[in-house]
């Protein structure tokens, strides 16, 4: 079966192919730089790595851009309180969202774009959409007036109910029950960065950057639009009535959208105050591979609910396919073929790929993986997995990291990878348990050196690096 993706448009799943039959291309909504990124977040922008390569593994090119929100209310607002230029605040934030992101093994967009440097198109896409009908000024500012633009509402399929005309509102998010005319262009209040226009000094709507940055790189009608659920509205429903108003063809030909990760049933948000960086969950010593495992191991189209328990499954699930690789690769072998071992190995290699054609089923694609290597474990224990089932096997394994990406170990600061320091706290447990004291101390030693700390209890040895 084809590559099927659930199209927010039309709610349906639908089978998908570029336009041109060749280069996908794909505009994912950037981060806003005001503050860190957040694990939230990067829910997100792991589901766009997913779908980047799957749609790699399919045989497909991808031009894809992905733009940085470094001129927005939030950043206005605390770039002023701190006396700085929204330049200065912002550029901390974008340099560790790329960290961040390299981290977690996510591939960079094609085009990573800037909002402060597509000031001049957006300007001009205002102002035609002003002599096309669509705008009016109120204040200094430039609104865009939603009953021009019959189709507003189609994505969100949000029932306007005939009763915003006039109503307006200047900030850039909003809710569903609030559709009103939006700000293309904010006139400047005091002390306030602006850039000069026909329609007076000020600066750009935070829907307009992403119109203009779409379209100026990829053309009229995209392939694929990703970004987070909660995007849908008003973000992307106005980014339709800008961008069809504009060249009245359609804007977006698949729009994805990732569902939440939750903390306790709520969003995990800045404003509630419930998240974590990825840093700070690198500080309680897991690697990042554990992270971007949990991220990408339910659907993107399901909500995901944190906990440490789902992070210490995640990297147990890494240690089971990591041991699987080392004795796949290491383990003396029977010689000869299994013949029924390789149909298991090509069976579970043709479920992996049709769970992710599958609307990216990224759970049926792992339980593919984790089955097979149940499976293929008991083999050979039992002396039934022969020198020449290695190579179907390794295949799978591989078309299983292309996408998720997770079979290396990160290399810590100082040198050691989790594996690496795994094995030594194992190897330091035979010690103990074999009494000798002294290489048991000198293992603690050393991985005091590599900055990792050794808190032993009833339950075992738990390490964390410092
Ligand atoms: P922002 O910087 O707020 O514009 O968000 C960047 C991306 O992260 C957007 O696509 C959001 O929809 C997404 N996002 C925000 N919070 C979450 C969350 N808790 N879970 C998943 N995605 C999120
Ligand atoms: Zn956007």
């Amino acid at each position: 079966m084809a590559l099927r993706f659930h199209n927010t448009l039309t709610q349906r799943l639908e089978e998908f192919a570029p336009a041109d039959g060749k280069t996908v291309r794909m505009y994912t909504c950037g981060p806003t730089v005001y503050s860190y990124v957040h694990i939230g977040n990067f829910r997100t922008f792991a589901f766009q790595d997913i779908l980047r390569r799957t749609l790699r593994a399919r045989g497909f090119l991808l031009d894809h851009v992905m733009n940085i929100t470094d001129v927005e209310d939030k950043i206005i607002r605390n770039a002023m309180e701190r006396g700085l230029s929204i330049q200065d605040y912002t550029k901390g934030y974008t340099e560790a969202f790329f960290q961040d992101s390299a981290t977690l093994r996510l591939e960079k967009a094609e085009r990573v774009v800037f909002a402060t440097e597509h000031i001049p198109e957006m300007v001009e896409a205002v102002a035609k959409l002003g002599s096309s009908g669509h705008t009016y000024e109120s204040d200094g500012s430039t609104y865009f007036r939603i009953a021009s633009f019959p189709g507003y509402g189609k994505l969100s399929h949000t029932n306007l109910g005939g009763n915003v005309a006039g109503a307006r509102v200047d900030v850039d998010e909003y809710e569903k029950d609030d559709a009103r005319d939006f700000v293309l262009w904010k006139g400047q209040k005091t002390g306030e960065p602006a850039w000069d226009a026909p329609m007076g000094a000020g600066r750009p709507g935070w829907h307009i950057e992403c119109s203009v940055m779409a379209m100026m790189y990829l053309g009229q009608t995209l392939d694929i639009h990703t970004g987070g659920v909660d995007l849908v509205f008003p973000h992307h429903e106005n980014e339709i009535a800008q961008s069809e108003s504009l060249t009245g063809k359609p804007f977006v030909r698949y729009w994805l959208h990732a569902e939440h990760l939750m903390v306790e049933g709520k969003k995990m948000s800045k404003s509630l105050g419930n998240f974590y960086t990825l840093r700070d969950i690198l500080d309680r010593g897991y690697a990042p591979e554990a992270i971007r495992f949990l991220l990408t191991a339910t659907p993107y189209r399901k909500q995901l609910n944190f906990t440490f328990d789902g992070l210490d499954a995640a990297r147990s699930a890494i240690e089971r396919l990591r041991s699987f690789r080392w004795r796949l690769l290491n383990e003396k072998l029977p010689a000869g073929d299994n013949i029924a071992m390789n149909e298991r190995a090509g069976k579970a290699i043709a479920d992996f790929d049709s769970s992710l054609d599958d609307d990216l089923n990224t759970a049926d694609a792992l339980a593919a993986v984790f089955e097979f290597v149940r499976d293929a474990n008991t083999a050979m224990d039992a002396g039934e997995f022969r020198e020449s089932n290695r190579h179907a096997a390794v295949e799978l394994l591989t078309s299983f990291d292309e996408i998720f990406k997770v079979l290396e170990p990160t290399a810590a600061e100082g040198g050691a990878s989790d594996a690496e320091i795994e094995e030594l706290v194992a190897e330091r447990n035979r010690a103990k348990k074999a009494k000798d004291f002294g290489r048991a101390d000198s293992i603690r030693k050393q991985l005091l050196d590599l900055g990792i700390v050794l808190e032993d209890s009833r339950e075992g040895t738990r390490w964390k690096r410092k």
